[in-house]
């Protein structure tokens, strides 16, 4: 614990990132800590061990989490993109932004009904992960979980998501 204690103390806080009054929560320093970058990995995989097939992260910074974590697990990679990046036709779901409206995307690259976890970096609104949840539901896929390393309170995400198997890291 006085590991994760550690790690957490790496995150920095950037104010007026990448808009005025909003303050950014950078878990660059973090990943850049062998020992923390580790302790992070499997504190985030930790509640779901044995109970899914696959590792789903979000571009971008959710790539390096579930990468790390497919890797420690032993288990596949599952990249779900932001629109207009991925070389074949690939399902997709939109979603609002504060300002206009973007979507997620993803291959059906494994097996229909495989047990996905899905992880990304921070946990706002929630529009992100209820987007990319939705996904992979349309792909046939069962979300096994959802893990966050950092979820920023009083934005909602939380009652936003409503899942029964969100387990977030570190929380402001
Ligand atoms: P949401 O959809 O509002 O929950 O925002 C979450 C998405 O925006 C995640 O994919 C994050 O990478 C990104 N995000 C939102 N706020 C922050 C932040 O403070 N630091 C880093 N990423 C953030």
């Amino acid at each position: 614990a006085s590991d994760l204690a550690r790690a957490e103390r790496l995150i920095g806080e950037v104010k007026d990132y990448p808009a005025p009054g909003i303050l950014f929560r950078d878990i660059m320093p973090l990943l850049a800590d062998g020992p923390a970058l580790r302790t992070t990995v499997d504190a985030l995989i930790e509640p779901f061990l044995g109970k899914f097939d696959v590792i789903a992260g979000l571009e971008a910074r959710g790539f390096l989490l579930a990468s790390a974590a497919a890797y420690a697990s032993g288990v596949g990679l599952f990249p779900i993109r932001k629109a207009g990046k991925l070389p074949r036709p690939a399902a997709s779901v939109g979603y609002e932004l504060e300002y206009g409206v973007a979507e997620v995307e993803a291959h059906n690259d494994v097996p229909q009904g495989s047990r996905v976890l899905l992880i990304d970096d921070v946990l706002a609104t929630g529009g992100t992960l209820i987007a990319a949840r939705q996904l992979l539901r349309e792909l046939g896929y069962e979300v096994a979980g959802i893990a966050v390393l950092f979820e920023i309170d009083g934005l909602g995400g939380r009652s936003a998501l409503e899942d029964p198997h969100l387990h977030t890291v570190f929380r402001s």
